[in-house]
């Protein structure tokens, strides 16, 4: 991870601003908080009741009534512990949790969510108790640490951190070093022997305590020590003397007392007070609404405040700061897995700022880094680091993201969290952790979110295609994908909404540019490591990248990048290639996943679990073999009119479809006939006997209809007919509302003759095709958009006699059943009769949404949007069932169906066949089987699963 790295580091040793804390340096840690939230949750767009902890904010109420505001921990135990998640917010009760198993915690309390629910209830005011209750603990801390908060000549030094049940970004950043002041700073000075260490960590917190208390920014700061850099002729923060940063408090105290005007705050007291407010009232900051809004995290919820004595990673060479994990995050290999940097604090380790180095000496050698291994630069704090880390994995049963700190060569653990990670690397995790007795297999089936597979159903590059590589960078996140450059986020999503396919190309990337990463294919940035934003980001929402390929240069006024001689502008094609942190020219052939190793052992046990079964809407051979291959276990729905669609029968389709009489139609169906079985008789082979339900032909008419005069006259001239006649025709054809027109088994009762071709184009197929195989298809004849038993009967009818005479002409018995679409709420009502004689069903949601809602999902677009951010739907019901409405109708049509006909085989197709929430319900309401794409049958078998397992296994928080 370090090669791209260094490179990384020459370019930043070289940029200007290389200050330590700067404007962007806090977005890495932000991300990272971001994306905490664990992946064995189902992401909250996927699923409409999303299994997300979400429960009313209760707790808060008996603590109320018990008085209690302060929560302690250090010392080997703590008044919290991981189970008051809710009260404590995450951070807070883990760090209760760590304290309790012994580990090496700083000192410190947390001030529960409870406070900032009274906060906003009360009109922005504090329980009266409060105060004495910080005043006790803070004495506390200062007894464990054998200091005193404020003491001139030795000051406790706090951290006052931010943390809710969720980790949620918007939140107030952390402030370190609180509690510094022009006398405690020369206190610090005196203690640790080193000027310079402590004026460094009083710049550092009146830089974070102006920025996230004061409002007054960063980039201030940052201009000043530039110019002050500038001025002294040095390229480096290192290159500044104690003196030097003595002189720059004194700029930087200044600034803040001429832009806010008022002084820097030297009490310590209300410094801290000042913090602790700030925490709050970022709860119902613009940015920390939004993405409750967009995550369904409830407002009732609240953060927790977190205050903690300092330890200092800044204390010189024996000093470090660093992030872990206990298993590679990327990839899921059972390895420590981690950055750190000597002398340096907070989150510094993250910002992209300096390059980190490896943790194990492992890391080190795969990235052939020359910059010392933690395990070799600090053996006894590296020894301490994992016996910490296999015991937060056993006693967490899950992979940990631990944040620590070494001073003067002693080991302090300051967060540990269940760590983000992609879907390969929480298949392997889930798998591993299971072989190794550590979960159940139920456990391992549960924790992951079905929705999330999508990453590893994604395109790779081909392994025999040449490959231009233009740069190589980090292997931030896996997957590869070709688009054309675009150097901002508002361009993406620009192009993005054109149907173009780009890729996101930024020297860093902020929050601001999540619009920007969301549209783009994939992101490729020229700074930041593995654990940047950027890499973490794009982790999350499965899209490769590719981070710190510093040898691009990135030019965003001319629009332009440049490798050596090589440039690239906005609108040439490149690809990266995320799993191997290549960039590579042009677009590259790409090659179909497969389902192997530990997706493979996963999907095995979620077979064993569940009890729907999961089908595909499948079209063509291409369609089935993948479905196959994604374990589909039938189609469930072929749709014949795709295949009417192939441009070289188009022109047969439109003679039938304008035929004036049945002879003529009759003469364009016998053209049509052998095209049809043809297909058949390949679908049949490949699916080997599995259940197969062809439906009979559904477009709406005017699908097939000539536009252009050129097609008029091409039909035309096939039929032998006046040009001018068919326009007429065609016209009179016509409708004003198609969806509800002339489509459906409404053509098969207009002109039956269609219904038998098709019927006969199937069986002769499946007669075909067990010839060919030697396993009788699992056939399923299937009529669209019944609304009365007596359709059904009649093209039933036609379907019966043109399978006898197919068995008579070929001597050969055929087993099928012939069955029907329920997509109209009629159909629905009257399920108990068409049951009497229909043989299964299979409800078309799509077409019930749209019946139901009267609304026309072609047309939907430009009001259903409204109506989700109104909060009048909660989610586009053509994307996840609405289980109160459509929910209510499948309901009663398989009640009233299984009333007729006992064991009535129910199914669905339909987008909602692949929607892990939409799979629930089909599960609950005691489906047989649902029917969904290809490429989301995994998602589909995974989501069956969970539901059959239902809340009996909890996933780990
Ligand atoms: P975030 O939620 O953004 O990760 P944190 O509160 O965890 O914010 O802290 C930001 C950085 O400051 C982390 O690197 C953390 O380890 C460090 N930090 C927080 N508190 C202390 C402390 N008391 N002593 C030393 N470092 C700290
Ligand atoms: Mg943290
Ligand atoms: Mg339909």
């Amino acid at each position: 991870m370090a090669k791209a790295a260094s490179k990384l580091k020459k370019t930043v040793a070289k940029s200007k601003s290389s200050s330590l804390v700067r404007a962007k340096a806090a977005a890495p840690v932000a991300a990272r908080k971001a994306l905490t939230k664990s992946p064995a949750k189902p992401a909250p767009k996927a699923a409409k009741k999303p299994a997300v902890v979400k429960s009313p904010a209760k707790p808060a109420a008996d603590v109320t009534k018990s008085g209690k505001w302060v929560f302690t921990f250090g010392d080997g135990k703590a008044e919290g512990k991981a189970g008051l998640r809710d009260l404590l917010g995450g951070k807070g009760a883990n760090l209760a949790e760590m304290a309790n198993l012994g580990l090496p915690v700083p000192p410190g309390f947390t001030i529960p969510t409870s406070v900032c629910t009274y906060f906003y209830a009360h009109d922005k005011s504090y329980p009266p108790a409060l105060k004495a209750q910080v005043e006790k603990a803070l004495d506390h801390v200062g007894k464990l640490t054998g200091k005193a908060f404020g003491d001139a000549k030795n000051p406790l030094l706090v951290s006052v951190r931010s943390g809710g049940r969720a980790s949620m970004p918007g939140m107030m950043d952390t402030v370190l070093n609180l509690g510094l002041n022009d006398k405690t700073v020369e206190a610090l000075a005196e203690l640790s022997g080193d000027r310079r260490f402590a004026y460094d960590s009083y710049r550092r917190f009146i830089t974070m305590y102006s920025d996230v208390v004061l409002g007054f920014e960063h980039h201030h700061f940052e201009d000043i020590l530039d110019t002050f850099k500038d001025s002294q002729g040095y390229t480096l923060d290192t290159d500044l003397t104690g003196d030097d940063w003595v002189d720059l408090v004194g700029r930087y105290k200044d600034a803040v007392a001429r832009e806010t005007g008022k002084d820097f705050p030297q009490d310590p007291h209300a410094q801290l007070w000042g913090a602790i407010g700030a925490v709050f009232s970022s709860w119902m900051n613009a940015r920390a609404v939004t993405y409750r809004r967009l995550h369904d995290i409830p407002e009732s919820w609240g953060t927790a405040v977190n205050v903690q004595a300092m330890v200092f990673g800044n204390m010189g060479e024996t000093s470090a700061t660093g992030v872990a994990f206990t298993r590679n995050p990327s990839t899921g290999e059972s390895k420590l897995y981690g950055e750190f940097l000597i002398n340096a604090q907070g989150e510094d380790v993250v910002a992209g700022i300096r390059t980190p180095q490896d943790i194990t000496e492992f890391a080190r050698k795969e990235s052939g880094s020359d910059k010392a291994s933690m395990e070799v630069a600090m053996p006894e704090a590296f020894k301490e680091l994992t016996k910490f880390y296999t015991l937060l994995e056993k006693h967490y049963r899950d992979m940990q993201d631990m944040e620590f700190t070494v001073e003067q060569g002693k080991l302090w653990m300051l967060q540990t969290r269940g760590g983000k990670r992609t879907a390969k690397a929480a298949l392997r995790i889930a798998v591993e952790l299971a072989n190794e007795g550590l979960i159940s297999k139920k456990e391992a089936v549960s924790r992951i979110d079905p929705a999330s597979l999508d990453q590893l159903l994604h395109p790779t590059i081909d392994p025999g295609a040449r490959r231009d590589i233009i740069a190589t960078g980090l292997p931030a996140s896996p997957g590869a994908a070709s688009g054309e450059i675009v150097f901002s986020s508002d361009e993406a999503a620009k192009l993005q909404a054109d149907g173009r396919k780009v890729i996101l190309v930024r020297i860093e990337t902020s929050p601001e540019d999540i619009h920007g990463m969301h549209a783009a294919e994939g992101i490729l940035t020229t700074r930041g490591g593995m654990t940047s934003h950027a890499a973490v980001v794009a982790r999350g929402m499965g899209k490769p990248c590719v981070s710190g390929c510093g040898s691009i240069r990135v030019d965003y006024g001319r629009g332009t990048m440049s490798i050596g001689t090589r440039t690239f502008k906005t609108g040439d094609v490149i690809t990266i290639d995320g799993s191997l942190g290549q960039v590579l020219a042009g677009r590259m052939p790409m090659i179909e996943p497969a389902m192997s190793g530990e997706f493979g052992t996963l999907m095995g046990w979620a077979d064993s679990f569940r009890r729907l079964g999961i089908r595909v809407n499948a079209d063509t051979p291409e369609d089935a073999r993948t479905a196959i291959k994604f374990g589909g276990e039938g189609i469930g729905l072929c749709r014949t009119e795709h295949m009417f669609f192939e441009e070289t029968r188009i022109r047969t389709v439109r003679e039938m479809i304008l035929s004036e009489d049945e002879q003529s139609r009759r003469a364009a169906l016998a053209k049509l006939l052998p095209m049809q079985r043809a297909d058949f008789v390949e679908l049949f082979e490949i699916m080997k006997g599995l259940p197969v339900t062809v439906r009979l032909l559904d477009p709406p008419l005017h699908e097939f209809l000539p536009h252009t005069q050129a097609e008029i006259e091409e039909v035309a001239r096939a039929m032998n007919t006046d040009p001018r006649r068919l326009a007429d025709r065609a016209r009179d054809l016509a409708e004003f509302n198609p969806m509800l027109g002339f489509r459906g088994c409404r053509l098969a009762i207009a002109y039956p003759e269609i219904a038998e071709m098709q019927a006969r184009a199937i069986f002769e197929a499946a007669v075909e095709a067990e010839k060919r195989t030697g396993k009788a298809v699992g056939l399923e004849v299937m009529v669209p958009l019944i609304a009365t038993k007596a359709e059904f009967d009649l093209i039933k009818g036609r379907i019966d006699s043109t399978a006898q005479s197919v068995m008579k002409e070929t001597g050969r018995k055929l087993a099928y059943q012939v069955g029907t679409m329920i997509e109209l709420p009629r159909a629905c009502l009257m399920a108990g009769e068409i049951a009497k004689t229909a043989e299964f069903f299979s409800f078309g949601t799509n077409d019930l949404t749209q019946t139901t809602y009267g609304i026309s999902r072609d047309d939907a677009a430009s009001f259903l949007g409204t109506y989700v951010a109104k909060g009048i739907l909660e989610i586009d019901p053509f994307i996840s069932v609405d289980r109160d409405g459509v929910g209510e109708l499948v309901k009663i049509g398989v009640a009233r169906g299984r009333k007729t006909r006992p064991g009535l085989k129910v199914g669905i197709c339909g987008e909602h066949g692949g929607d892990p929430a939409s799979v629930a319900f089909c599960h609950e309401i005691g489906l047989d089987y649902v029917s969904c794409s290809p490429y989301r049958v995994p998602i589909a078998r995974l989501a069956a699963a969970q539901a059959a397992l239902g809340k009996a296994v909890a996933s780990q928080a």
